[in-house]
This record gives structure tokens, sequence and C-alpha cells, in this order.
């Protein structure tokens, strides 16, 4: 039971180290990474990190990035005066 206990705890210990460790926010729409107040290409970012090298996979917290969701508005607002003016 002791045993038990303490593995669990280790378990929960390597976890969020790992967490920590490699929490990524990525672009859903053109996929590249925060790193700091700059978005960089993903190859360039697991280059840098090794993440390759980690014992699980980083933890990625999806997000759109400035120019994607400019893209976006900007879209939006052209197809908005589209059809105002059909
Ligand atoms: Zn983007």
């Amino acid at each position: 039971m002791d045993i038990d206990l303490a593995q669990h705890l280790r378990a929960r210990r390597r976890l969020r180290s790992t967490k920590e460790r490699a929490g990524l926010v990525t672009c859903s729409l053109c996929l590249r990474v925060r790193q700091g107040s700059e978005w960089r290409a993903a190859e360039h970012v697991i280059r840098e990190l090794r993440s390759y090298e980690l014992e699980a996979p980083p933890r990625l917290q999806s997000a759109v990035c400035e120019d994607c969701a400019e893209s976006i508005l900007s879209r939006r607002v052209a197809e908005e005066s589209h059809v105002e003016a059909a």
C-alpha cells in the first residue's frame, strides 16, 4: 500500500515536470509556436527544444496567432461588405 502511494506520487511529479518544461502554445491555423512574444516556425522550435528527446511529447495549447486572427477578421469584413453590396 505504501509502495503504491510512493509510485503514484512519483508518477504525478514526473507528469508535472514534463508539463512545465514543455507547454507550448501553437497557432491552430498556421501551426507556428509562440516563444515569448514571437510566433516561430514549428521546425525551429522543435530543433531548439529537442522535444523529440523528451520523455513525453510536449503539451500543446491551441491558440490563434495575431497574423491569423487579423486575416480572419479582414476576410470577414470583406465578406460582409460583399453581401451588403449585392
Ligand atoms: Zn497563425
